[in-house]
Order: C-alpha cells, then sequence, then structure tokens
C-alpha cells in the first residue's frame, strides 16, 4: 500500500502505528479532520487478514467519524483506531496500556472510545495510561441503550415523512441483529406498540427477542425478504448491496449499523425503489453524543444525554428537507450537511485572538 496515496484520497490528517513487541500491541490511530475540535471515535479490535486491510479500515471508520461528529453539532473531528488482534485471545491488561500509552502521547489530538471487538473493562485499562478516553463504566458507560433511543427517533421522523404519522403502533419493523443496540431498540418498539420480525446469526440471541417481545424469527438470510414497514440493520456494514436492495419490501431503512451502503450510489438505488434512507451516520450518532456528555464541567448526566440524542429526529427532518430541495439522496444531503458545517465553523479560525485573554 502507497500509504501516503492512500491519506491524499480522503485528505487524512495523521496515521500513527504503535507496536509494543512484550504485550503483541500492533495499533493504527488514524486522525480524518481535526477542523472541528480532537479527533474522537471508538478503538476496534479484531484479527485482520492483513495489515492493509486494517489500515483501510481505520482510514474508513475515522472518516466516517468526521462526518458523524460534524453532522450531530459536536466540537469534534474524527478520528479512529483498530487494533489487530484476535479480541477472544489476545487482550492482555499490557496489551490495553500500551495502546494508551500511544493515545496519551498524543495529547488530545485523538479522544479513544469502545467500538467492535473492544468493552467499557478494557478502556478502563487504557484510562490508566490516559485521560484522553471516554465511555468508562463509572461514566456515561454502555452507549448502546442511548444510541437506540436515537434510532426510534429516527424511525419516527422516517415514519412521519412516508405516512404523515411518527407512530410506531401496528408497524411492522424488521431488526437485522438484536446485539446491544438491536435487542435495546426491539425493546423500545415493542413498547411502542410495533410488530417485530428479527434475524441474528445466534439463534439465542434472535430466541431472547421473541420470548421478551413476541418479535418473529427468521434466518438472517430471510430478513431481506420480509414483508415490513422499517427494516432496521443493527448488526454489520455493506448490508445494503446490488444483491439485497432489489428484495428490500419496506418504505424505510432505518437501523444503528455503521457503514450500511456498500458503495454510495445504492442510497440513488433506494430512492429509486420509493424507499426513504435515514443515513447511518445521523440516525447512529446517539452513541457518540452520550459519551461527549463526559466533557460536560457538570459531569456526565443520563437525562441531559438522551435530550440531545432526541434532536436526532429533527436532524434528520433537516436531512430529508435538504434532500428535497436539492434533489439529492438523504445520504447525499446528510454528507452536505457534514461538509457545510466544517467550512463554516472552520473559517472561524482565521480570527486572530491575541494569547493570554
Ligand atoms: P453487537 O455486536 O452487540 O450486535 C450485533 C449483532 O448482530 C450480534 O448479535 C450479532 O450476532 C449479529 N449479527 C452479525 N452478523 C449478522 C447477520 N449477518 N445477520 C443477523 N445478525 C447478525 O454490536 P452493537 O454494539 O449492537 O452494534 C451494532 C451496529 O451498530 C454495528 O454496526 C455498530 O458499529 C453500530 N453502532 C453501534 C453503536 C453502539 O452504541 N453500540 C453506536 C453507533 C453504531
Amino acid at each position: 500500500m502507497h500509504v501516503f496515496h492512500a491519506l491524499a484520497e480522503h485528505d487524512h490528517e495523521q496515521v500513527i502505528f504503535c507496536h509494543d513487541r512484550q504485550s503483541g500491541l500492533k495499533a493504527i490511530i488514524a486522525i480524518h479532520n481535526s477542523t472541528l475540535g480532537p479527533a474522537l471515535g471508538g478503538c476496534r479490535m479484531w484479527p485482520y487478514e492483513s495489515e492493509e486491510a486494517a489500515m483501510q479500515d481505520v482510514l474508513r471508520l475515522s472518516r466516517g467519524m468526521t462526518y458523524k461528529n460534524a453532522a450531530m453539532g459536536l466540537n469534534l473531528g474524527g478520528g479512529k483506531s483498530v487494533i489487530i488482534g484476535d479480541p477472544q485471545k489476545d487482550k492482555s491488561e499490557a496489551l490495553f496500556r500500551a495502546y494508551g500509552k500511544f493515545v496519551d502521547s498524543l495529547g488530545g489530538r485523538y479522544i479513544t472510545a469502545v467500538d467492535a471487538g473492544v468493552t467499557v473493562e478494557d478502556m478502563t485499562q487504557v484510562a490508566s495510561e490516559t485521560r484522553w478516553v471516554v465511555g468508562l463504566p463509572d461514566r456515561s458507560g454502555d452507549p448502546s441503550p442511548v444510541t437506540a433511543v436515537g434510532v426510534l427517533e429516527g424511525m419516527k421522523a422516517c415514519l412521519q415523512t412516508v405516512y404523515g404519522d411518527p407512530s410506531l403502533k401496528g408497524r411492522t419493523v424488521a431488526v437485522q441483529g438484536v446485539g446491544s443496540v438491536g435487542y435495546e431498540l426491539s425493546k423500545l418498539l415493542h413498547e411502542e406498540g410495533a410488530k417485530l420480525v428479527v434475524s441474528d446469526i445466534f439463534p439465542e440471541k434472535a430466541e431472547r427477542a421473541q420470548r421478551e417481545f413476541g418479535a418473529q424469527v427468521v434466518d438472517p438470510e430471510a430478513i431481506y425478504d420480509v414483508e415490513c414497514d422499517i427494516f432496521s440493520p443493527c448488526a454489520l456494514g455493506g448490508v445494503l448491496n446490488d444483491d439485497t436492495i432489489g428484495r428490500l419490501k419496506c418504505r424505510i431503512v432505518a437501523g444503528s449499523a455503521n457503514n450500511q451502503l456498500a458503495a454510495p450510489q445504492h442510497a440513488g438505488a433506494m430512492a429509486d425503489r420509493g424507499i426513504l434512507y435515514a443515513p447511518d451516520f445521523v440516525i447512529n450518532g446517539g452513541g457518540v453524543i452520550n459519551v461527549t456528555e463526559e466533557f460536560n464541567p457538570a459531569g456526565y448526566d443520563r437525562a441531559r444525554a438522551l435530550t440531545k440524542v432526541r434532536g436526532i429526529h429533527g436532524k434528520l427532518l433537516q436531512i430529508m428537507a435538504i434532500s428535497q430541495r436539492e434533489g439529492v439522496t438523504t445520504a447525499e444531503a446528510a454528507d452536505m450537511l457534514a461538509e457545510q458545517r466544517i467550512e463554516t465553523i472552520g473559517r472561524l479560525s482565521r480570527f486572530y485572538l491575541p494569547p493570554g485573554r
């Protein structure tokens, strides 16, 4: 891989390779854009098949964080990190503390948090080496229930747009993946009176949703063919692609998964089929809003975080209005909103302010 070529492609600022032979740490930290503030994004641990795959993932994910943080109105840039390793076998105190030292060496240019393969307990080890970490168990903790509230609000905004009524009562929602977010979302949907169809590659997770929320369970591959009002991807990225979009029998796609579109043109393919797509980095922004509440001088407060997360409803309506006005897809409208904020707020740095004010 030509590293600088890869950085230039999407204008990344900085990539840091971190290595510690003793603990086995091999990590990459990527800072995509720090115009709006310190780059914040989670740390993913994954047994990548190659170093190139790890690099591609961290570049893609860090860029996604720039857009998400900007769209959520946060004064944060976009960054992400990956640890190359198997989360089932390769974790140790030394590994996460070594990672924490590298995060600390950046002096706050990058702020880390949990992502796939990393738990809040792992982050406690990281926190013993650096203060540039959010989402700790004794502070905002697991963001999943809060992320689910944001997704629910996003669904209501979509229902309002498509049916003129935000209510979920009697609507059918097909949830792909009932893990941390999917489970919490299913609980909320059940409370709102929605009918649930769920799938998970672990049958016991789907059966739990069946038992607790009366969900109908289907095979993972059959979830795309379910007749429903909303299809909600809450598992993996890349699930909206040439194979699946033609099969969807819904009016709305709204879920928590990151990077749902296999390629940008798939947003257009859904619009052509009359499906309203809630851009992933907007509807799943509740998690990052929640962790950043830790920066509030008054300390973290769940009720305050939830109030902000409910703002995702209005944010999606704003994006749909841009989409209508500009004749672009909702995904393009979300990009425009984020880019415009980076551009406008970034320009404020041109003001000279005397030191020691
Ligand atoms: P998770 O690992 O707890 O849950 C994912 C679930 O999907 C698991 O139960 C898994 O078994 C299932 N799954 C995997 N492949 C599947 C398939 N092919 N079909 C059906 N089910 C499948 O993860 P999570 O924290 O719930 O996150 C879910 C998604 O939401 C991820 O894309 C994540 O990046 C994104 N996200 C999560 C948060 C958060 O607060 N946790 C915030 C923003 C975005």
